[in-house]
């Protein structure tokens, strides 16, 4: 009997957490805070940097709200969690590389 993997229970040989881990450490997370900025903020990390002003500001137009983009995160005043993914796929992002937290 082959050996399984822990965490999807497929078989090592065809097992493809360890791809999965890579890409993960490539994907855009949304999530929204209130630590260290006292009004609710939405934060969006993993970005590519060269398009992050460009993508703030396209945030910022479509969810009509203000923002700052800086060290490779776009934060977004107020709750706009659960519309971000639908502008950044808007934008061309691919929907499975956006985590919303
Ligand atoms: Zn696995």
């Amino acid at each position: 009997m082959s050996e399984i993997c822990p965490k999807c229970g497929l078989p090592l040989e065809i097992c493809a957490c360890e791809a999965l881990e890579k890409e993960e450490s490539k994907k855009i997370k949304v999530f929204e805070t209130k630590k260290k900025f006292r009004k609710l903020v939405t934060i969006i990390e993993g970005l590519d940097d060269a398009d992050l002003s460009k993508t703030a500001k396209d945030l910022k137009q479509k969810l009509a709200c203000g923002g700052t983009a800086k060290d490779g995160m776009i934060v977004l005043q107020g709750a706009h969690k659960e519309k971000v993914k639908g502008v950044l796929v808007s934008l061309g992002y691919l929907p499975e590389s956006i985590n919303v937290v």
